[in-house]
């Protein structure tokens, strides 16, 4: 009897384990993108930090903040790491590891910043958080086929327009700003801003600029922000990328994305790009905004690492608020990768990003699709 019940508890256990075996690889299989998305995504929307490269600067106060080291361990830097003389490789490394890992993702252009300068045009680093020189890109974008040139140069710098020049002559993509922390008045430009917007449009220069709100740095100027002063610069004929489309932020009550929907209307030469989009404070605004009101306006970005810095337990991206209107395909194949970078494309694509999209970031920016440097 005895031996009957210990032959019948080892089929049941083994039963078990086979039943649990069988599950635990069917969750961890990790599916295939369809041939038709791989290595297409261009992230048009890219930062990454330097510490003791030549020109680099973080303010000492911003260098100390949980925000700033949330941003280095996103960026592949632990905050013991800091101190590392190779601090800014490891970064870069980590970077290009992710994108050369991703299925889905191609290449990525990535930015420079700029920082604050005052009326004679020096630097002023007390308002300078983090400052991200353009020969530093430059350099990086030389030593990573994947990795694209974004220069970023604030207008009110002394020799902004000579800087210009040597960037475009680099083969720099854009122009990237951040007005409310740089300091940048496109309500009412100074000549010099003008001048300097009027030579972007004759070397056929497009810019990045953030609109909405900005809660990045330790401070900011939001006015300089708010979606309807970059009407300047579509009046010239620029190529203007608002940034986030003004997702965050409130401008005279209103949300600023509404401001673009007017702007988007009247101007052939504005597009958005959806970086931080599917991050939790935008949360339930991505298909609305991005593929609702803005088709065929819409650039493909990350914002990494600032998308992927989850604060207090939270997933800095939410898979299961968008599972209701995903397709099931890439809902599971979101589940299941375990490249960030693929988890969010497949987000997008899910909810409804097509090829096309993807293929219009190399159009604005004239690479040729798929194409690495
Ligand atoms: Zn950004």
């Amino acid at each position: 009897m005895a031996h009957r019940y210990l032959v019948l508890a080892t089929t049941v256990l083994c039963l078990v384990i086979a039943y649990t075996t069988q599950l635990h690889s069917r969750e961890d299989r990790i599916l295939k993108a369809p041939l038709q998305f791989r290595k297409t995504i261009l992230d048009v929307h890219s930062h990454i930090a330097c510490l003791n490269s030549p020109g680099c600067y973080i303010r000492p106060g911003f260098k100390d903040s949980f925000k700033f080291k949330m941003y280095m361990k996103a960026s592949g830097l632990e905050s013991t790491d800091l101190d590392r003389w190779d601090a800014d490789d490891v970064m870069v490394n980590a970077y290009v590891k992710r994108l050369n890992e991703s299925e889905l993702y191609n290449g990525a252009i990535v930015y420079a910043l700029d920082g604050y300068y005052d009326q004679n045009g020096n630097l002023d680093k007390s308002k300078t958080d983090i400052l991200v020189p353009n020969s530093y890109i430059y350099d990086v974008s030389q030593r990573a086929r994947n990795l694209y040139f974004g220069a970023s140069i604030n207008p009110n710098k002394k020799d902004a327009l000579a800087e210009l020049e040597l960037v475009h002559s680099q083969g720099a993509k854009l122009i990237k700003w951040i007005p409310c922390i740089m300091g940048i008045d496109l309500k009412n430009p100074p000549p010099h801003v003008d001048k300097f917007l009027d030579r972007m449009k004759e070397l056929e220069m497009p810019l990045v600029t953030h609109v909405g709100g900005e809660n990045t740095f330790s401070w900011a100027d939001e006015k300089l922000c708010d979606p309807r002063n970059i009407e300047t610069v579509l009046n010239k004929g620029i190529t203007v990328i608002a940034a986030h489309a003004a997702t965050s932020g409130k401008f005279d009550q209103k949300p600023g994305f509404t401001y673009l929907l007017d702007l988007v209307q009247k101007y052939p030469n504005l597009y958005v790009d959806n970086s931080a989009g599917l991050f939790v404070n935008r949360m339930g605004f991505y298909k609305n905004v991005f593929l609702n009101n803005f088709p065929g306006r819409v650039l493909q970005g990350t914002d990494y690492p600032l998308s992927y810095v989850g604060f207090a337990g939270f997933q800095a991206i939410s898979l299961s608020q968008f599972k209701g209107e995903m397709n099931s395909f890439w809902y599971q194949y979101a589940k299941r990768t375990k490249n960030i970078h693929d988890l969010e494309a497949a987000i997008k694509i899910g909810l409804g990003t097509t090829l096309d999209d993807i293929k219009l970031s190399y159009e604005i920016f004239g690479i040729p699709y798929k194409s690495q440097n």
